[in-house]
């Protein structure tokens, strides 16, 4: 297809970190999708909803400054975030939270990621399974990094413990398995119903040997760190069917090329991804599941309701984003930065 045009692009799942690296990188997410899911793991946390407030204050600040420059009119990006869920969070943060609109909870094990050491320590704990409960009331989503203490390659297949309990135990609580990265998670949605996943690109096309099977390369080390050729395989196939329970997350995680040498965890793909994501359906003859993975998918399982119609529309054509960008940190590498894609971004228009 020489044409792809592309309604509403989601992206469930990212990191826009904050200060001067947020003003680097949230303008590529901003201009080509018009909902994300930004994940609270800052320094310090968004442990509450003044922290959130003030942060989406931030985002919209920036945003308004890039939309202007680059003729983008009117309301076109809407930013979701994540209340993190920590062992001082009270029910009545959560109503406040629940009542200034936030309804979707972000649950890192203490521990498991970048910023998680203020995570759970207990997920099954009374305390959390409380909260829980009136998550459930208020209709609130838990996302979860899931990810169990164990060795690195069997830790989310260790953690379905763990989700299925939480799918049985409340029901009514919509719970996402967050950059699903193992195929027994797979099966793990199917069974139950209220369970649902994000996936990234990155896990779609890499596997551990290209982290390890030759030169060893940190700049494609994340967590939960890509598994197995069958892993890939299942979840790639997963996405490009358009499969109801996943919705596209890109989990574009920023860290300067300094910071990544030093064995930081996190791929940026935030500039590439929908020029990436044409080229992987179109390669695949799948171009007519991909809105359901990377748009309508994501607006069922979250209900989110849009004000406007972004629309994007990409060409046939070779592009090359270019190897990083730059920000007052120092420079970040963008993934497959280097590649050659088939389909670049032509108009951007708000309907
Ligand atoms: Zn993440």
């Amino acid at each position: 297809m020489d044409t792809i045009i592309l309604q509403n692009p989601i992206d469930m799942h990212i990191h826009l970190r904050q200060d001067s690296m947020l003003e680097a990188v949230l303008p590529y997410s901003a201009r080509h999708f018009s909902a994300l899911l930004a994940m609270p793991n800052l320094n310090p946390p968004l442990m509450d909803i003044e922290a959130i407030l003030a942060y989406k204050k931030e985002i919209m600040r920036i945003t308004q400054i890039d939309s202007e420059k680059n003729g983008l009119k009117g309301d076109h990006f809407v930013p979701l975030i994540a209340l993190y869920i920590h062992d001082n969070l009270t029910i009545e943060m959560l109503k406040q939270a629940h009542l200034a609109g936030v309804k979707i909870l972000k649950l890192y094990p203490k521990g498991a990621t970048t910023n998680a050491e203020n995570g759970v320590s207990d997920v099954l704990c009374p305390h959390l399974l409380t909260l829980l409960e009136k998550a459930q009331k208020l209709n609130m989503i838990l996302s979860i990094h899931g990810e169990s203490a164990g060795f690195s390659m069997d830790r989310e297949k260790e953690f379905l413990e763990v989700f299925s309990e939480l799918a049985k135990t409340f029901p009514k609580l919509t719970i996402i398995i967050e950059h699903l990265s193992d195929r027994h998670s797979l099966e793990c949605i199917h069974k139950y119903e209220n369970l649902y996943a994000t996936i990234t690109l990155h896990h779609m096309l890499l596997t551990l040997d290209d982290v390890i099977g030759g030169k060893l390369n940190p700049f494609m080390f994340c967590k939960p760190v890509v598994k197995t050729p069958a892993d890939r395989d299942a979840i790639l196939q997963a996405a490009l069917s358009g499969d109801s329970k996943i919705s596209f997350g890109s989990d574009s995680a920023p860290h300067t090329i300094q910071a990544k040498l030093e064995g930081a965890a996190g791929i940026f793909s935030a500039p590439i991804l929908l020029e990436a994501l044409c080229t992987l359906f179109a390669k695949h003859n799948k171009l007519e599941n991909l809105p359901q993975f990377l748009s309508l998918n994501a607006q069922k399982i979250y209900d989110i309701k849009l004000p406007f119609t972004k629309q994007i529309t990409l060409k046939k054509d070779s592009f090359s984003f270019g190897e990083s960008i730059e920000s007052k940190l120092g420079n970040i590498a963008v993934f497959m930065g280097k590649s050659s894609l088939d389909y670049r971004v032509h108009e951007i228009e708000i309907l």
